[in-house]
């Protein structure tokens, strides 16, 4: 009679260390979802910041060669920066408009839109909530509000 309440207690016991366990992941979950929806927001406006930074250095490379700002190749300049900085593969949709995929950790695919006069890049991340990113100072110029 002894061992059987004593093996009772510790299914008890056991029960008991599951129940608050499940209670603690129940109650933490929730939580872990909030903070990387919002870690993986901010990774990928850092990673889209790295992107046209990257791209604008490359820009200032030949400005500083003298080469003339309608001599520039910006498209492979861009290229370049993408391959270089994130090992991925810049994708022409159309004119002033590229794919970039496999930068969001979320999933979400990079849409870079280059302006035909001024060559400064703005990107777009097609995840919910991730938006648009473009940086302030370019060697272009400050960006027009
Ligand atoms: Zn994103």
């Amino acid at each position: 009679m002894r061992s059987v309440s004593k093996r009772d207690r510790r299914r008890a016991g056991i029960l008991i260390a599951g129940a608050a366990l499940v209670l603690a992941i129940a109650i933490l979950h929730p939580w872990y979802v909030r903070y990387m929806t919002r870690y993986n927001s901010e990774v990928c406006e850092k990673a889209r910041f790295v992107l046209e930074d990257r791209y604008n250095h490359r820009v200032e490379e030949q400005m500083k060669q003298g080469v003339s700002l309608n001599d520039i190749d910006y498209e492979d300049a861009l290229r370049q920066a993408v391959r270089q900085e994130f090992g991925a593969d810049l994708t022409a949709v159309r004119s002033g408009e590229y794919e970039v995929k496999g930068i969001c950790r979320a999933g979400g695919t990079y849409t870079i839109y280059m302006d035909p006069s001024t060559h400064r890049i703005k990107t777009h991340c097609s995840y919910p909530g991730h938006g648009d990113y473009q940086m302030f100072t370019t060697p272009f110029g400050t960006k027009q509000a």
